[in-house]
C-alpha cells in the first residue's frame, strides 16, 4: 500500500470513519511532569497532532496538561490511551477509562486500546470497549499486541472489528502475515517501537539508504512505515529529533528500497510476544 500522506497533519480514515494522523508522538518511558509536558508541547508546536500514551506509562496527567495548554483546538488533536492489564475485565475497564479521562483532564479520547491480550480477560475487556464506543464515550476503539487468533476471538464475540491494532513493528520485525490480515479486515496497523527503541539504526542497509536519500536512518524507517500503510508513533524527548522524525514527507522510497528494508527482518522482538508475557 503506497502512503498517501504528504504532510504531518495528513490522516488515514479508520474503519468507523474517524480520521487518525499517520504520524504521532509516543511517550512510553517519558517521565511525568515537565519532561512529558515539554515533549508533547514541542511535538504539537512542530505540527504533530497525535499523541500516544497509556495508563501504565504514568504520564497521562502531563500529556493532558500539555494538550490543554497547547493552544490547538481539542478536535484537531488525536489522543490515544490504553487500559492496563491489571484493570482488564468488563467493569474494571469501564472504570479504568473514566480514571484515564480524569488524569488526562479530557472529556474523551480519540482512540482507546486494550494494551495486551491478557489471558482469560481480553474478550471481556473488548466488550467493555464496545460499550464505551456505543455510549459515544470514545471516538474509536482498538487493540494492541493482538495476534491473529486474539483478533479472531474478539471479532467473533462482538462482531465489532477493532479500528487499530498497535503492535511492535520495525525492520527487524516486519509482521507480514499480521499486516496482511489487518489490511484484509480493515484494521489499521500501528507501529510501536518503530525505531527499534533506538537500536540498530546503524544497520548497513539503513545507513546506505539514508545516504542515498539524504535522510537519517530514523527517517528512512518512519517513511517505510508510512509506505507500508502503517501508522507510526516514534518517541523522542528531544525537540531536534521530534522534528527530524516528522520530516519524512518530502521523499519516497522506491519499491526496490522498500524490499531492501523488508529483507532486514529477523522476526526479532525488543518487547514480549503477545502469546507469552508475564505482566
Ligand atoms: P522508539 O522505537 O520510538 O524509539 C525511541 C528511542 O529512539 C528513544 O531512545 C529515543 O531517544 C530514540 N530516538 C528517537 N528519535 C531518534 C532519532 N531520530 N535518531 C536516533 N534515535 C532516536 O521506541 P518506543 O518503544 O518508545 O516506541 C514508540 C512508542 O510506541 C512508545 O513511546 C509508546 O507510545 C508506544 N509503545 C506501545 C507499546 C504497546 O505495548 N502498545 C509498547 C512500546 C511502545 P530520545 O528520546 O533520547 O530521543
Amino acid at each position: 500500500m503506497t502512503a498517501i500522506a504528504t504532510h504531518l497533519a495528513d490522516t488515514v480514515t479508520l474503519n468507523n470513519g474517524v480520521k487518525m494522523p499517520w504520524l504521532g508522538l509516543g511517550v512510553w518511558r517519558v517521565e511525568e511532569g515537565p519532561t512529558v509536558e515539554q515533549s508533547v508541547a514541542a511535538a504539537i508546536a512542530n505540527g504533530y497532532r497525535s499523541i500516544d500514551t497509556a495508563a501504565v506509562y504514568g504520564n497521562e496527567a502531563g500529556v493532558g496538561k500539555a494538550v490543554r495548554e497547547s493552544g490547538v483546538k481539542r478536535e484537531e488533536l488525536f489522543i490515544t490511551t490504553k487500559v492496563w492489564n491489571a484493570d482488564q475485565g468488563y467493569d474494571s475497564t469501564l472504570r479504568a477509562y473514566e480514571a484515564s479521562l480524569e488524569r488526562l483532564g479530557l472529556d474523551y479520547v480519540d482512540l482507546y486500546l486494550v494494551h495486551w491480550p491478557v489471558k482469560g480477560k481480553y474478550r471481556e475487556t473488548w466488550k467493555a470497549l464496545v460499550k464505551l464506543y456505543e455510549d459515544k464515550r470514545v471516538r474509536a476503539i482498538g487493540v494492541s499486541n493482538h495476534h491473529i487468533h486474539h483478533l479472531n476471538d474478539i471479532i467473533e464475540d462482538t462482531g465489532v472489528v477493532p479500528a487499530v491494532n498497535q503492535v511492535e513493528f520495525h525492520p527487524l520485525l516486519t509482521q507480514k502475515p499480521l499486516l496482511a490480515y489487518c489490511n484484509e479486515k480493515g484494521i489499521r496497523m500501528e507501529a510501536w517501537s518503530p525505531l527499534m527503541q533506538g537500536n540498530n539504526l546503524d544497520h548497513p542497509t539503513l545507513v546506505s539508504l539514508a545516504q542515498k536519500y539524504n535522510k537519517t536512518p530514523a527517517q528512512i524507517v518512519i517513511r517505510w512505515d508510512l509506505q507500508n500503510g502503517v501508522v507510526t508513533i516514534p518517541k523522542s524527548t528531544k525537540e531536534a529529533r521530534i522534528k527530524e522524525n516528522a520530516n519524512v514527507f518530502d521523499f519516497e522510497l522506491s519499491a526496490e528500497d522498500m524490499q531492501a528494508i523488508d529483507a532486514i527482518n529477523e522476526n526479532r522482538r525488543f518487547g514480549s510476544d503477545p502469546d507469552n508475557f508475564n505482566f
